[in-house]
């Protein structure tokens, strides 16, 4: 047999840091029932597992982008009910309606088509009501709410168990943010005269952190259980990292002054310097935009400038300075050292972005 050839990079998961930063959620809101999103394989952190972790762990569902999530989190046994929080395509719903998952609902037709699956397979499905305050992406807009509500109650197999809205702006702008409250108060109150809510929602994580919403009763945190606070708060120093990216040399060699390194030689060393080959590259999705942005990675205890821009499958490292390097070291690219709101920060773009973009090459590994 022959043996599999170590990874060149992994990915490292810390599932009780996870759980550590769900109870930071609970804790900050003791009176609000709590959605941990696990979305996009729990943010690249791996679907399956992360769920299990948090599974009967007194949390009302679990949010997942699509029917093909939810399906995976039953098929691994999980109990929370998946709660599919954008709007579903008309292929997905039949599963929906047959596994009894949660969907929301933001126009008449997609609560027809769902009143009549339910009624062919004789189930009654719970649905949340979608409430458009202000993301323009789902919901009803407010104004509309008195044309849906009088169809919904003409739709025997579904029940509005709950009404959901989503902040465009809650880590930016307070004073819209604290609007859109209002309005969605202000939609509760209506669809409370004519629909039992055990549900209602609209903070994701920087909405639970940054404000009053007396009438949510649920929330959804998603960034934060991966420990990382989507504002500057209080929670900053409290919620665990969860997740260390590393990767391994593969070549140390040294490369004369004036020589160019990686595509389009945008980097020309300016002295005889040690370079290390790396096993990672964007496919793994370590970023091209980190190129030229003087990101740097840590190996053997040194910070060592990455040179050049990032390839499909290795980067290279200024390792002058490291006195004792070989190939098979580690390298750490997210982790103690080298946090992943700095690599955002390089990247241009933000945490969301780069956790869900590690690859699926990466091997995960777990504690
Ligand atoms: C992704 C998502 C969340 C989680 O957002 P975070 O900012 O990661 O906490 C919550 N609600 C909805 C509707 C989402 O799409």
């Amino acid at each position: 047999m022959q043996h599999e050839s170590p990874p060149r990079a992994w990915v490292e998961v810390d599932l009780e840091a996870i759980a550590h930063n769900l109870d930071i959620a609970r804790q900050a809101l003791p009176d609000t029932q709590l959605m941990p999103v696990v979305k996009a394989g729990a943010y690249g952190h791996g679907l399956e597992p992360v769920a299990r972790r948090l599974d009967n762990d007194g949390v009302a569902f679990f949010g997942v982008a699509n029917a093909g999530e939810a399906r995976r989190l039953s098929q691994a046994g999980i109990r929370t009910k998946p709660f599919i929080l954008g709007p579903t395509f008309p292929e997905e719903r039949e599963e929906i309606v047959l596994n009894n998952w949660c969907a929301t609902i933001s126009t008449v037709e997609e609560a027809q088509h769902l009143q009549q699956l339910a009624a062919l397979y004789d189930k009654t499905l719970l649905v949340h009501l979608a409430i458009d305050t202000g993301m323009g992406r789902e919901g009803v807009l407010p104004e509309d709410l008195g044309n849906m509500i009088p169809l919904l109650k003409t739709m025997p197999n579904l029940v509005v168990d709950g009404v959901m809205s989503h902040f465009p702006c809650a880590d930016e702008d307070v004073p819209y943010t604290q609007e859109e409250i209002a309005r969605f108060e202000a939609c509760v109150q209506t669809l409370q005269h004519h629909f039992r809510l055990r549900y209602r929602h609209i903070a994701a994580s920087a909405g639970e952190l940054g404000y009053e919403i007396p009438a949510a009763n649920l929330a959804r945190p998603g960034l934060l259980l991966y420990g990382v606070a989507p504002m500057a708060s209080i929670y900053d120093g409290v919620l665990r990292p969860t997740l260390k990216l590393s990767s391994r040399v593969s070549l140390v060699r040294t490369l004369p002054a004036g020589y160019g390194v990686s595509y389009g030689r945008t980097y020309m060393t300016t002295r005889p310097t040690r370079v290390a080959t790396i096993g990672i590259g964007y496919a793994d999705g370590w970023s091209r935009h980190l190129s030229g942005k003087g990101a740097q990675v840590y190996i053997n205890g040194h910070y060592c400038p990455m040179l050049g821009r990032v390839t499909m499958d290795q980067i290279m490292a200024d390792v002058t300075e490291v006195p004792f390097i070989s190939p098979g070291d580690e390298v750490e690219l997210i982790g103690p050292h080298i946090p992943v709101t700095q690599v955002a920060a390089l990247a241009d773009t933000i945490v969301w972005e780069i956790f869900t973009g590690l690859g699926p090459r990466l091997p995960r590994l777990y504690h």
